[in-house]
């Protein structure tokens, strides 16, 4: 297969900052693998699916489609409609971890991200690339800062998007998404064995990059 770099690690680390500057500087495709499933928790909402409903969620999973596309401004795309914005709302990242524990979602998104894969290079970020995804990547990163530091990215990030919530919200939300990602029973968040763990506490962002550059 063509070059494969895996980037995972809780929310906020910093994966899809880093992962788009490396697929550019290397010429590989980018994958948001959240993304996809922000997009089924939107679909979920929209249709008012009550979240602890599994059967219904896996069964409204395999009528939905979910498109990535790769030009310069990625956009993400559910059944149609230009969803890039709205699948960053607070509100779906309190629904995403749980529609992503059900097995029905993750089965048929990690299919569309091994053909992703399929289609030439790529950087891949999410919670399961290096571990189940993409097992054979030829670099595996696991990003990690501290829950202080990950809070505050996210934080500052919605700020400048214009929404208005505090970071105590931001701080709880994402401890709970967090605790919901390690613990479910499916592809939990976790590190391979073999992946390369960066801390990016208080470092800059061209700093990681060059050590990710220097591993592919
Ligand atoms: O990366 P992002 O924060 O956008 O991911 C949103 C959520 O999607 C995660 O909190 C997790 O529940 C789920 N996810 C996953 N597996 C992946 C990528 C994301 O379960 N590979």
């Amino acid at each position: 297969h063509e070059l494969q770099i895996a980037i995972d690690g809780p929310a906020g680390a910093g994966k899809s900052t880093i992962a788009k500057i490396v697929a550019q500087r290397l010429n590989l495709f980018y994958v948001d693998t959240g993304a996809m499933y922000r997009a089924i928790a939107y679909k979920v909402l929209k249709n008012g699916i009550p979240l602890e409903d599994e059967l219904g969620v896996n069964e409204l999973v395999k009528t939905t489609e979910v498109v990535l596309d790769h030009s310069k401004e990625q956009t993400v795309w559910c059944d149609g409609e230009n969803i890039t914005q709205a699948i960053r709302n607070p509100e779906i990242s309190r629904a995403v971890s749980i529609v992503a524990a059900y097995s029905g979602v993750r089965k048929r998104l990690v299919e569309l991200q091994r053909l992703e894969a399929a289609r030439g290079g790529v950087v891949m970020d999410g919670r399961d690339i290096g571990t189940h995804v993409l097992p054979e990547a030829d670099v595996k990163i696991y990003l990690t800062a501290s829950p202080e530091e990950r809070s505050r990215r996210r934080w500052i990030e919605l700020k400048n998007s214009g929404k208005d919530i505090s970071l105590a919200e931001v701080h709880q939300d994402m401890q709970k998404r967090d605790r919901q990602d390690t613990e479910r029973e499916v592809s939990p968040l976790e590190p391979a064995p073999d992946a390369v763990i960066l801390d990016t506490t208080g470092l800059s962002v061209e700093v990681i990059v060059e050590k990710i550059l220097a591993l592919a």
